[in-house]
This record gives structure tokens, C-alpha cells and sequence, in this order.
């Protein structure tokens, strides 16, 4: 056997491995929450769209993976709340128990406690899987798009956060809430506004939260509904600033 078929036959096996869908799944779901998984080139980035009913957010991830190397997560259920167990639960309270459990007492007032446990356990089984695709290695960069309404802005993070930068208090519902003192610092130079929450606040069970926890690189871009413009311009600089 020459070194040209033996090299021949690697590469063919390497490339059949690569379609294999339990190594490239297109999709992965946490209780009711189910993702699709869009993949462009090698890259550590990692993006997510967790609130099914935010279209701007997920019409600007959408288009922004066409151009950028990374892996995103997409929600397909298009309500903010997803099903678990015979409850529902807001996704972005999924990630502590307790955040969780509060999650589910608000949105399902009358949840027996049996189906309290079985809700929780549901979460609890995917979570691990979840986790494992989602969050990024080696000091990658977990980028997390929302869209607001009047109800919330930066105004309702700054109790909780180490540090801020408010840029454009005129502007209150354009932001980056990140998790690492390093990329807070490059953030605060860039105009818009900027929280950091770095230090273990009260654990509401949302990503933010756990990454803060895990040490993972996190920042979550907040503009109001339909400012599709404006996500994509933060989007952008904060590529072309964070490592
Ligand atoms: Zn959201």
C-alpha cells in the first residue's frame, strides 16, 4: 500500500466521520427547549438566540452567521417560555436549580410538588449535554442576543452589577452585560453601554449567572424589539474589539 492510498483512504474516513450526525448533531434540546445548531468554519466562538420570541435578535444571529466562523444556538420555539414537564419555564431561568424552581413557581401557580420535582428533573438530565455543546473552550467567547421592551433595561441591572458605563444613559436599552473585568474594560471604550457582572450576585438560574461562576467569557447584547440595526453595530464591534 503506497502513502498515496493509505492518505487517500484517511482522508475519506475523516470526511464520512464528519457527516455522521451524533459527532455534527443539527440540533439539541434542553426540556422543552429545542435548538437548532448552525455551524460556520473553526472558530471558538459561540453564540445563542435562548428567547424564542425575540425576532430581531434572531433575525440579526441568523444573518450574522453567514459571514462569521462560530457555532450558534438557536431556539426554535417561537414564545419566550417553553414547556417542562406539564409546566413551562422561562429558558434563561434554567441554569441553577433554584433559578429553576422560582422560574416555574411564577409562571405555574398550582404546580403540584410532584410535578415541581419532575419538571426539575427534566431540566436537570439535559443540562450537562447542554452545557458540554454550548459553552466555549479554551477562553472562548459565549455571545448571547436579547431584545427588551419598555419593562427592562440597563437602568434594572446596575444594583446588581461590579462595575458600569453608561454612555448612553439616553439609550437605556441598548447593552452589553459581560461576565470577565477584561473584556468589560475594552466594552466601556466603545461608546455604547456596558455592565459587568463578575462577582457570585443572587443565582436567578440564568446563563449569565453560570458563566460568571464558571469563569467562561460571557456577554449578552440587549437592544430593544425591532432595533435590528443597532444589535447588528454592537455585534460588530464587539467582534472586531474582543479577542
Ligand atoms: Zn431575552
Amino acid at each position: 500500500v503506497s502513502d498515496g492510498v493509505s492518505r487517500r483512504q484517511f482522508l475519506t474516513a475523516g470526511s464520512f466521520f464528519g457527516w455522521l450526525p451524533f459527532i455534527h448533531p443539527k440540533h439539541i434540546q434542553i426540556a422543552g427547549a429545542r435548538f437548532r445548531i448552525v455551524r460556520n468554519g473553526k472558530s471558538r466562538r459561540r453564540y445563542i438566540l435562548i428567547h424564542g420570541d425575540e425576532e430581531t435578535a434572531r433575525e440579526v444571529l441568523t444573518r450574522h452567521m453567514k459571514a462569521r466562523q462560530g457555532i450558534a444556538f438557536l431556539v426554535e420555539n417561537k414564545t419566550r417560555n417553553v414547556p417542562a414537564g406539564s409546566g413551562k419555564i422561562d429558558p434563561n431561568r434554567m441554569f441553577s436549580r433554584e433559578g429553576a424552581a422560582r422560574s416555574l413557581e411564577r409562571l405555574n401557580p398550582g404546580l403540584a410538588a410532584n410535578q415541581m420535582k419532575a419538571a426539575l428533573a427534566e431540566i436537570e438530565d439535559g443540562l450537562d449535554h447542554f452545557l458540554r455543546a454550548l459553552l466555549p473552550t479554551h477562553g472562548g467567547l459565549l455571545v448571547a442576543l436579547h431584545n427588551n421592551s419598555e419593562a427592562y433595561s440597563v437602568q434594572d441591572e446596575l444594583a446588581i452589577s461590579d462595575d458600569r458605563s453608561i454612555r448612553e444613559p439616553q439609550n437605556p436599552h441598548a447593552f452589553f452585560l459581560c461576565t470577565e473585568p477584561a473584556d468589560f474594560k475594552i466594552l466601556a471604550n466603545s461608546g455604547y453601554n456596558v455592565v459587568l457582572q463578575h462577582s457570585a450576585g443572587e443565582d436567578d438560574g440564568s446563563l449569565s449567572r453560570l458563566c460568571a461562576r464558571r469563569g467562561i467569557r460571557y456577554v449578552n447584547i440587549e437592544v430593544g424589539a425591532g432595533r435590528a440595526g443597532r444589535q447588528q453595530e454592537m455585534l460588530q464591534w464587539l467582534e472586531w474589539s474582543l479577542p
